[in-house]
């Protein structure tokens, strides 16, 4: 039994089930047992691969993207550069490498990164010694006087939901409690009516199961308000579709499925990202969104093929051929192409970023 299964089997013996957005939060970020404060989490080695670990094609394009952005908006003399979950800082080092010859941009560059784990952060900062960012706990500390610029690329899929199963009675919420010997296992409550869940009802049947996302919702206000009042636009990049429908809740560890309860601190925990609530909540902070684009469609637009086919004329043999892999892995709908989407949010009076305009 984990460390952390202990502590969890006696707060629930103490005050009973808690939510599942409790469970996760505990297992991610628990500050001696969390999962992303102990363990290695990504890469090759680790429990998943994330697309800027995959190729630094995926940083370079974003770059650019970011880089038009801030010139379409005047390139302002000052702006806030700034990445969600950073993990091992690979994305934002690749998009400050291809934005060096972007005229004034690295000047006007202010850096801050959001990153809850202090393992995480001495990562990223080894990835970035020429920089000196800004780390926050949270965005609600992000500035308020400069536009901002914000990249997050599988960070809304690791923060907590709360999952409610549609009953005649209105709805019961999954909770985590213990076995009659003492085992972590998921119950049910009792049915209640859940008034934010009333637009559900007429799309639900009886036993059909949607997840909330109470902080995902809460980090998009508070990046909407600065994007529609200080200028900027944020890129959201993860997997996930247009609603939530069904349960998405998963533990992965050495890159395969386990069982989220099993050990509790040991596997990382996601959820597939509702980005139809992650845009309403934009809209009303006062910010536009982009259509949801999958990721394949958004790699292509902003140039991938003939970014890579240029990366290829130097290469031959098995560096080709894994060159050859990323790209596919990157954009194919059979691989992250589809599954994952781009959402990004503007001001109303900007268009959207490179990539995301129908
Ligand atoms: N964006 C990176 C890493 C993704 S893993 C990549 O694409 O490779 C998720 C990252 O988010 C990790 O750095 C993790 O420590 C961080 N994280 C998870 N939950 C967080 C929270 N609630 N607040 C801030 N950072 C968080």
């Amino acid at each position: 039994m984990t460390e952390l299964s202990k502590i969890l089997r006696r707060q629930i013996e103490a005050t009973g089930p808690i939510t599942l957005a409790d469970y996760m939060s505990a297992c991610l970020l628990h500050p001696k047992h969390g999962y992303y404060t102990t363990q290695d989490a990504l890469g090759v080695d680790g429990d998943f691969t994330t697309a800027p670990e995959i190729s630094q094609m995926f940083g370079e394009l974003i770059g650019l993207c970011v880089a038009q952005s801030w010139m379409d908006q005047g390139a302002p003399d000052r702006f806030a550069l700034v990445e969600l979950g950073p993990g091992r800082g690979t994305l934002i080092a690749d998009i400050l490498r291809s934005t060096v010859q972007v005229t004034g941009f690295h000047a006007a560059v202010d850096l801050h990164l959001v990153e809850a784990s202090a393992r995480m952060r001495s990562l990223q900062a080894a990835a970035l010694p020429a920089y000196h960012p800004t780390w926050h706990d949270t965005v609600e500390t992000l500035p308020e006087d400069i536009p901002i610029f914000v990249m997050a690329n599988e960070f809304f899929d690791a923060l907590p939901i709360r999952q409610f199963q549609r009953d005649p009675k209105g709805w019961r919420e999954i909770m985590v409690g213990l076995s009659e010997t003492g085992v972590l296992q998921r119950g049910l409550s009792d049915a209640a009516p859940i008034e934010a869940l009333n637009s559900r009802l007429d799309d639900t049947p009886p036993g059909a199961l949607v997840e909330t996302c109470a902080h995902g919702t809460a980090v998009v206000d508070a990046l909407a308000r600065r994007i529609a009042t200080q200028g900027g636009m944020a890129l959201f990049i993860d997997y996930g579709g247009w609603h939530s429908d069904g349960d998405t809740f998963q533990a992965v560890r050495a890159h395969r499925p386990v069982d989220p309860f099993a050990e509790p601190g040991q596997a990382d925990l996601t959820a597939h990202v509702d980005f139809e609530a992650l845009a309403r909540a934009a809209l009303i902070a006062g910010c536009a969104a982009s259509q949801l684009t999958n990721q394949g469609v958004f790699l292509e637009r902003l140039g991938i093929t003939p970014r890579a086919q240029s990366l290829a004329k130097g290469l031959t043999g098995e560096p080709l051929a894994a060159h050859v892999a990323a790209h596919r892995r990157l954009t194919h709908p059979d691989e992250m192409g589809s599954l994952f989407k781009v959402l990004g949010l503007y001001p109303v009076n900007e268009s959207p970023p490179p990539g995301l305009d129908p």
